[in-house]
This record gives structure tokens, sequence and C-alpha cells, in this order.
């Protein structure tokens, strides 16, 4: 079931989707019966099905598992046993998800009062971080190739919508991430960082005729600020052939604006002397940017100059790159965040969602790129994995959900999962994926809704990542994160003699970088006196406070904060007494049920935040960068 097709012909690209989301059902049934004909002899399959391959038995024997099920097989694996534990093709990395994804400050009417209340969802186990450690997903050889043919899909889709896109370059800012390494010598790494140092990369579409602005070297460089300059700069000296940019993710995009706000006279400096600063160190670097800034070019040099130096950076993108047709970056999902901010700075350009993909498997694409991003849908294509979808409950603004227990421990009531082609129409799901790379029944932790179809294939609406309350950039804290993090905090308070009594909290991205803002309610102990006022609050405790939360915060969020500097200084705006009944005498108003009623941990609703913000009584910032250092695993070397 590994597709290929000629990239350089879109006609052809439209007509596989074509017969991939109308053969749907069959396709699916296939690419089962491979993954299990292929996998039945595999230690994993083979305790449960004893060597067969019929689809109802592997539904009823094999249990639908979280990482922490699977993870002790691909520990195995790390350590030096041989794939074939859970996989007949060997395992040839691991990719690393230091995360999870994705809550979102949801605007759309339709999906808002849903995240009025924090999703409760019943699981077999917690689906957060695996103690701290990176989660660990298997990959093939193939499932490089499989990649480069769903990458390649992307091309006809947006050439369908938007005319023009072979006259000009793109401008993508790409970025790869530090790699560890096994006891057996597997590469374990980001998912990204993986394809881009992969020869797919290298030789995807096009690229030996420069259609794209940044030189590989420059995305393959390590140190991300001399990335992030080199591309910036040669994306300003082709300015006039870009017609289209992006980033993967929408903070990535806004990250590189700030950059750019911060460092528009050096690099114009660059362009006008036709001379690279001297920091840029990086071999490959230096030679690739050389060769794009050939010559002084005072008069480019000026006229960026003219448009950074402005009042205002509204609509900076469109007049620096005046023939781009769109912005390419996610905006579904907790990355919605960031359309406001986007928009102010793109100047009206389109803002597109191009792919629905994880660290376990490309699932699906946008066939309507050009659509509003409240709008857009992926459809999943059936040839990547094998996909079930477990129902989520949706009642009174919370989605419940409950577990197939086969074969698991526990004892939880039994929802079947069904089909991919078998899913209703406006039902939300959990997603299941059944891969290529050993991975069975595996729980990816989105939650989508069915929006539609195309031919016979569902499309979804990302809806959110279960559990996750908190996301600035690739961070993704969970409520029980936060909880931790605030238990230690509060500890300098409480020989105080002061109480937190409620806490919330919120991504505050109004300015860049963004940060996590907190609500507090405090009190003191014992005599009932009530904090109104910061009468006896001392601020330098409560900056104290700022600090603990964010050392208590997880390894990600750390390196965001202090390395990638894309997340600003945490922040705790103390709340009058009553405030957090008067925030659930509004979540009440709008019809959570006070039986169920609980505290949101995320505000995601703009009235509920005005209630907040109207009973500040003081703000408090971290001044303190949290510590961090690059990831280390026992037994593992670091690169
Ligand atoms: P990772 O494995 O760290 O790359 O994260 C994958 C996760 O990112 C997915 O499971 C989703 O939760 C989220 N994600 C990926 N693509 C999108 C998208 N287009 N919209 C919303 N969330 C996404």
């Amino acid at each position: 079931m590994l597709l290929s097709y000629n990239p350089n012909d879109s006609e052809a690209g439209l007509k596989l989707l074509e017969d991939l989301t109308t053969d749907a059902n069959q396709i699916q049934g296939q690419v089962l019966k491979e993954i299990l004909m292929q996998n039945a002899r595999t230690d994993y399959l083979s305790s449960f099905l004893d060597g067969h391959v019929d689809k109802e038995l592997f539904k009823k024997k094999v249990p639908v598992v979280n990482y922490e099920d699977v993870k002790p097989y691909i520990e195995r694996i790390a350590n030096g046993e041989r794939s074939d534990i859970i996989s007949s093709q060997p395992i040839t990395e691991l990719l690393t998800r230091y995360t999870k994804f994705s809550p979102v400050i949801c605007s759309w009417p339709s999906l808002k009062h849903i995240f009025l209340n924090l999703v409760h969802v019943r699981l077999s186990h917690s689906s957060g971080t695996s103690g701290g450690q990176p989660k660990m997903m298997p990959s093939t050889a193939e499932d490089l190739d499989r990649k480069t043919f769903f990458y390649n899909l992307l091309v006809p889709v947006m050439n369908k919508y938007v005319d023009g896109l072979d006259q000009g370059k793109g401008m993508y800012l790409l970025f790869i991430k530090p790699e560890i390494s096994t006891p057996s010598g597997l590469k374990a790494r980001p998912v990204l960082t993986s394809y881009y140092k992969s020869d797919n990369f290298r030789n995807r579409p096009y690229n030996r005729y420069n259609v794209y602005t940044s030189p590989d070297e420059t995305i393959l460089c390590s140190d991300s600020k001399q990335s992030m300059y080199c591309q910036l700069l040669c994306g300003l000296v082709q300015r006039d052939e870009v017609r289209r940019v992006g980033a993967v993710f929408a903070s990535a995009f806004l990250r590189a604006i700030k950059f750019l706000e911060d460092y528009w006279k050096e690099l114009c400096s660059n362009i006008r002397t036709g001379q690279i600063s001297d920091w840029i160190t990086d071999p490959g670097c230096r030679s690739s940017v050389s060769s794009i800034l050939r010559k002084p070019d005072p008069d480019l040099a000026n006229s960026i100059e003219k448009e950074c130096g402005g009042e205002s950076w509204e609509g900076i993108i469109k007049r620096i790159w005046p023939r781009t047709k769109y912005i390419e970056v996610i905006v579904t999902g907790s990355m919605a965040q960031y359309i406001p901010t986007l928009e102010f700075y793109s100047g009206g350009l389109p803002l597109i969602s191009t792919m629905y993909a994880s660290s376990e498997c490309f699932f699906g694409i946008n066939f309507k790129p050009l659509s509003k991003p409240s709008d857009v849908s992926y459809t999943l294509l059936p040839n990547m994995a094998y996909f079930e979808f477990l129902p989520v409950e949706k009642s009174h603004g919370e989605t419940t959900q409950e577990v197939q227990c086969n074969g698991n421990s526990g004892s939880r009531s039994v929802k079947e999962t069904v089909d991919l082609v078998d899913v209703k129409l406006g039902q939300y799901y959990e997603l299941i994926v059944t891969t290529f790379t050993g991975l069975y029944r595996y729980r990816v932790g989105d939650i989508l809704m069915v929006t539609g179809f195309y031919n016979n294939a569902p499309q979804f609406r990302f809806v959110q990542r279960q559990n996750v309350v908190l996301s600035i950039d690739t961070d993704k804290t969970s409520e029980e994160d936060l909880l931790k993090a605030v238990t230690e905090a509060k500890k300098l308070l409480e020989p105080l003699g002061f109480l937190l009594t409620e806490y919330t909290s919120y991504p505050d991205t109004s300015s860049l970088p963004g940060r996590y803002v907190l609500f507090w309610e405090l009190k003191a102990k014992g005599n009932n006196i009530i904090i109104n006022e910061l009468k006896g609050l001392n601020g330098e405790i409560m900056e104290e406070c700022c600090s603990r939360v964010e050392e208590s915060l997880d390894y990600v969020y750390r390196r965001c904060r202090a390395k990638d500097k894309s997340i600003g200084a945490l922040e705790i705006r103390v709340v009058r007494h009553g405030t957090f009944d008067a925030l659930m005498d509004y979540c009440l108003s709008q019809g959570s049920s006070v039986n169920q009623y609980k505290t949101p941990r995320c505000i995601k609703s703009d009235d509920a935040l005005k209630i907040l913000d109207s009973k500040v009584t003081g703000r408090f910032f971290s001044k303190k960068v949290p510590f961090w250092e690059p990831y280390k695993m026992e037994g593992y070397a670091t690169k």
C-alpha cells in the first residue's frame, strides 16, 4: 500500500485523490490486511492473534492502547532488541514527541460552548507525558516514502486553487531540533527533523530548481538563531520572487516576524553591503547564503528599511513580500489563538492549513485550502494507516468517552470503535491508528468532528488534543502539569499565612511572544481575612511564585522559554475574593450543569476572561528564566 505518483503531474495527483477517497473502505480493508499479514508474527500481535490476520478477530482481541502500554516494547528496541517484537520491517529510527498538542481559544460559535468547561474524558490511563521522558514513535525507511507521497499530494491541491505558484518561490521557514541516540544507536528525534534530514526532503520536487528561498543548509543548521537569520536574509534578498510564505505552525511563523522586528536593521545592512554578518559562523549557512547574497544591493536594503522602519507593522508580510499569495501555516487546534495576530501582520493574505499529521502517522489533507480557518477540515487519506474512531459523547459542554476494554486491564464499559467510512456527520470521535510502523490500535489523543464527506472519505475538523490546557508554542501543558506547578509555587505563600483558594489560566498571545497567565484567588489563613487588595502580599514573593511555576513546568515549556524565547515571562494576576464565584455564575448561565461544575483550569471564552480581568488587584511577572539544558536520558547520547 505504498503508493507513488509523478509529483510533476498535478492531474495524476488529483485523480489519485479521487480514487483514494472513492475507494476509502476497500483501501482501509487492504491496509489492515497488509499490516496484519506483515506483522502477525511479531511478539506483540501474536500474543493477541496467535498468527491470525482476520479483521474481526483483530478488533476483538487487540486492545486499544496508550503510549504507556507500548512503551516497554519501544524501550526494548531502543535498548537493542530486534524490531520484530512489534514490526516485521526494521525500525530505523524513533520519532520523539516531548509534548502533547493542543487546546484552543475558540472563537467559533459552533464550538464555543464545548470549551466552556474543561473537556472531561475518561481514559484507561492518563494521556499525559510519559514520566517526563519523550514519547518515542517507531519509524521505518518505508515510512519516509509514505510521508513523501503525502507531501507530494499537497502540491496538486494547492495548484488547483492558486495559479502561478510555479512562477515564483516559496519562503518556508523550517527548523530542526536536537536529536539523541538510543543505547542501540538508533536516532531519536522529532518527526520533522527526521524528515528534513532525509534524502527524501533534499530531493523533494523542484528543490534542485531553487523554488524555495531557504537553502537546505540553512534549514539543517542546528543553531536555531543562525538558521532563522539566514533563512530570513535569503527570503528578503529574493523578496520579489516569493509567491508564498509559511512555516509549519503559526507560532513558528510569528516567531520569525518577531525575529525580523529585532534584526531588520542588521539584515538590511547585510543586503546593503552584500556581506553576511560575522556571527554567522556555520559553514553551510555562510556558503549557501553567500551564493544568494551575491552583491551589495542598497536599493533593496532601502526599500525593506522603509517598510520595516514605518510606524506600524500592520500588513508587513504583504508589504515586504508583495507578490505572496498566501501564508501557509497550521492555524487549527491550539494555533487558532494566533489568527488575529497573523491577520494583523498579513495584510489580508489567506491563512492556509494544508495538513494534519503527527509523529505516529501523517493523517489528512485539507482539500479546500482557501477556506476560512474556522471552516478547515482534513480528509484522512485511507492508505496512510488503518483508522478507527472511538465515539465521544458531547453533553452540556463536556465530552466524555468510554473505552473498549477488550484485553486491557480495568473495568470500563465497552464502546466499539467505528471504521473510517462509518463515522457519522456531526459526531465527535477520538482517533485511533494502526500504522505500518508497529503501532496497533493506538490512541493518538486527538478529538475530531465529522464535517462532511469527500466521495466516501469523511472530513474532520480538528477539535482538540485531549487533556491539554495551555499551549503557546510547542509546549503542551496539561491540567495535571499545571496543578503540579501551582502546588509547588503556592508553598511559598503558605508560610506567610496565605492560601490559594482557586486558580485558572489562559494563554495570552496578544503580544509576542505569548505567555501563560494565571489567575489566583487568595485568602489569609485562619482569621478569614480576605485579600481584596495587595496589603500584606509581598510583590517579591509573588514574582518568586511566578518563577517557581515556570521551574515546575515541563522540559518543553522551559526550552521554549529559556532557549527558543518563544514564550514570555509567566504572569500571575491576583483577583478579588469572590471572583471564582462570579466565574461559576457565568459558566452556569452559559449552560454548564450545577452538579458537574468544575472550575475551568483554562479560560476559553472572552466574556469569562473579561470577568476575571475586571477583578484583578495585582499583576506579577516571573523575573527569572527557568533552568533548561538539552535532554539527557540515561544510556542515551545527546547530539
Ligand atoms: P507531534 O507528534 O508532536 O508532531 O504532534 C502531533 C499533534 O499535533 C497531533 O496529534 C495534533 O494534536 C496536532 N496537530 C497536528 N497537525 C494539526 C493540525 N493541522 N491542526 C491541529 N492540530 C494539529
